[in-house]
């Protein structure tokens, strides 16, 4: 390793440059590998990561270790999962004077999130905590929530500024999308601090956000739907048809499996499951909140259960 592996700098630019051509890596754009050079940025992101009290931190992309490094600092236990096997060797070596980390190849994708869970943190309480990928965002945050973890307190995310703003959106407006309210049925999201590209070896071109969602504990969801497969499909429906009105993006709702291949949602049963909810048939599906889209799915599940 570079003699500037003394100074253990993982955020000087100099500095990661020298062990990536040292390893023979180069950047990969196609992993979303835009590392941090702002020693700042995950000194504040893993602060507020451990607010959340838990003992335990899981790791999405350490690229070399800069945030990775800060959670060990913080934490009784990390785990951080890399896709990029070249970097495996430099983390061994950037993490090498902390115990507490295990690092995981893999794609965080194929993880078995409730396997880390018992099997390395033991059941203990976690935080998550990433510097994320941008081009799998979405796809990463649907996993974790949809884990359902009890032990996951929180997410603590750096995103694209414009995916911070989606998050933290409020319904009817422009920026409020699936997204936002499936968020707002797993926790409450918070912008907490920007970022701009000059952080980042290589710049990006977009500004950065970091956000956290203090996840909410069981029995403590906003909204308790009788089918929450069926509140999700109507939630796909309403933002892909965002120009139609709420009636007509409903018919066009896939129906999970188990309400049989030849059930559809008519306008018929979208109006009757409209007025059952209370819901404004005239709004647009994208303008409702999660308290809404959970009425109508009840609704609409009182009025095609039956014919199951
Ligand atoms: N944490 C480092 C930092 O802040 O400097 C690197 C962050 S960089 C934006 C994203 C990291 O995620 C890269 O190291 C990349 O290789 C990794 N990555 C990309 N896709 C991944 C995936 N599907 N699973 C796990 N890691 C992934």
């Amino acid at each position: 390793m570079p003699a500037s592996d003394a100074n253990n700098n993982l955020c000087s630019a100099q500095y990661i440059r020298e062990v990536m051509v040292s390893a023979g890596v180069t950047f990969k754009k196609g992993y979303g590998q835009n590392f941090l050079i702002n020693p700042v940025v995950p000194k504040k992101t893993a602060d507020a990561a451990a607010k959340s009290g838990a003992p335990c931190a899981l790791e999405i992309g350490p690229g070399i270790g800069a945030l990775t490094a800060e959670l060990c600092a913080r934490f009784e236990r990390v785990v951080a999962v890399e896709i990029d096997e070249t970097l495996i060797p430099i983390l061994n070596k950037t993490l090498a004077s902390y115990d507490n980390v295990t690092i995981i190849k893999g794609d965080f994708l194929d993880v078995d999130i409730k396997a880390i869970s018992r099997e390395i943190f033991g059941g203990k309480n976690y935080a998550v905590c990433a510097n994320l990928p941008y081009y799998i965002t979405s796809p990463i945050i649907m996993k974790l929530l949809e884990a359902k973890d009890p032990s996951m307190l929180s997410i603590t995310l750096m995103v694209q500024s414009e995916v911070a703003t989606r998050l933290t959106a409020s319904p009817g407006t422009s920026d409020y999308g699936a997204i936002t309210v499936a968020v707002s049925y797993y926790g409450r999201a918070r912008r907490l601090f920007s970022v701009s590209p000059g952080s980042f070896m290589p710049q990006p071109k977009v500004s950065s956000a970091v956000i956290s969602i203090e996840l909410y504990k069981k029995g403590q969801y906003p909204v308790n739907p009788k089918d929450e497969e069926l509140m999700f499909a109507l939630m796909r429906a309403a933002f892909g048809k965002r120009r139609k009105m709420l009636i007509n993006a409903l018919t066009s709702a896939s129906l999970p499996k188990r309400y049989g291949s030849g059930v559809k949602i008519t306008k018929e049963i979208a109006k009757a499951a409209v007025e059952l909810a209370n819901v404004d048939p005239s709004v647009r599906g994208e303008t409702l909140s999660i308290s809404q889209f959970a009425a109508l799915s009840d609704a609409l599940c009182d009025i095609i259960s039956p014919k199951l």
